[in-house]
């Protein structure tokens, strides 16, 4: 069976050049980074260069990157980080949206248990916030504003740099999660205007395991650990040299190829939507319709003629080959319907009747009729079945 994976806002396989850049750092070259002898300082030369690499392609200084364990924990860091820090000062009110990750909306709840006040703005049906609803909830204490660059459920991409001046007018600072954009289109800090910027290396054919933080310098931020002097006292912990090289490797050949293959990806997304809604005329394109990343194509399903979870559905296009996500998601043993999807006003029956196709590097134009095939295939199994 030949098996299709469009599920890469999950994650991507890792590239064979990254892992060829990597491999010497298991071994060869294994110092740790801190160490001041010769093998230490070896390893340390590598890290620092992975760092400016990866620094210079977001339009960031060496020094304002900060390695971490991948999106959540960059996440975690910036809005905790950040609230922590500025609760000394009298600023402690956080601002997000309804339609972020969960890396973004968990610790602004936990957040509130130590005395945040947390506004959590709704977002429109293509799962937009405009920067007049961030204007109209900043307060004098407003200490972060946290806005994704774009949506990885349904690709929306956000007027960040436009949200950015109305919360630095109104005195907070900006945090955008861009794990989704940086490699697939231009995701530049000085360009956003954000004062930090959650990257992680997994999304972009690079390894699991490795993040970072773009933190402006200057910016007030408390570590989440404490236990060592690296990452300039920031994020302690012995640095991860081949995967910082390997991340590095993976946002160089994911930049350089960006033009091309999202214009690539653009059409396959185009296609498959284009052929779904031709075949499925009660089928709903979730998203904004022309601000959107490229690779994502998030489909709900009509819930009155496809009475069953999204999930079944996905188990279904699994046991053919074809690795989809739904828009549910197993929260305390049950399915639950997307919060973004939620968010953006589906009913829970519709958001359950979802299925998210994310493109990537694998695939190819005869994957979409592969796929509307068995879709229509497995519909007509379900709809007889009832
Ligand atoms: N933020 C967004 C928008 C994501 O899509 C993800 C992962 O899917 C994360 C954060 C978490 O990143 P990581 O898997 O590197 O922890």
């Amino acid at each position: 069976m030949k098996r299709i994976y469009l599920d890469h806002t999950a994650t991507t396989p890792l590239d064979p050049r990254v892992l060829e850049a990597m491999r010497p750092y298991f071994s060869d070259t294994f110092g740790n980074a801190s160490s001041v002898h010769w093998y230490g300082q070896q390893a340390k030369t590598v890290l620092e260069g992975a760092r400016e690499a990866i620094a210079k392609m977001i339009g960031a200084h060496q020094g304002e990157v900060y390695f971490t364990s991948g999106g959540t924990e960059s996440d975690n860091f910036a809005i905790k980080g950040v609230a922590r820090a500025l609760a000394r000062r009298g600023k402690t009110h956080v601002i997000t949206s309804k339609a972020e990750h969960h890396a973004v909306l968990d610790p602004c709840e936990h957040l509130v248990d130590e005395g945040t006040e947390v506004t959590v703005l709704p977002v429109d049906g293509n799962g937009l916030v405009n920067p007049d609803q961030v204007r109209g909830a900043m307060t004098e204490r407003a200490a972060l504003v946290s806005i994704m660059h774009a949506n990885n459920e349904v690709g929306t991409i956000y007027p960040v740099r436009e949200i950015a001046r109305v919360a630095h007018e109104g005195g907070a600072l900006v945090h955008t999660d861009a794990v989704q954009t940086t490699g697939k289109i231009p995701a530049d800090v000085r360009e956003l205007g954000v004062d930090l910027m959650t990257i992680s290396a997994h999304k972009m054919y690079g390894p699991k395991g490795i993040g970072a933080l773009y933190i402006r310098k200057g910016t007030e931020i408390d570590s989440l650990f404490q236990g060592g002097g690296q990452e300039r006292g920031r994020r302690p912990g012995t640095e991860n040299v081949p995967l910082a090289v390997g991340f590095a490797k993976a946002l160089e050949l994911a930049c350089s190829e960006m033009g091309a293959e999202s214009t690539r990806l653009a059409s396959l997304r185009d296609l498959l939507e284009k052929r779904i809604s031709k075949e499925f005329k009660d089928a709903i394109v979730n998203g904004h319709p022309t601000v959107r990343l490229p690779h994502i194509l998030n489909i709900s399903f009509d819930s009155r003629r496809l009475p069953l979870e999204g999930e079944v559905l996905l188990m279904n296009m699994d046991l053919r080959g074809i690795a989809v996500t739904s828009g549910s998601a197993c929260t305390s043993g049950s399915m639950q319907p997307s919060h973004v999807l939620l968010a953006m006003g589906r009913d829970p029956k519709t958001a359950r009747a979802t299925l998210r196709f994310a493109f990537g590097r694998s695939n190819m134009e005869e994957d979409v009729e592969v796929v509307v095939e068995n879709l229509k295939e497995i519909l007509a199994l379900m709809t007889h079945a009832r």
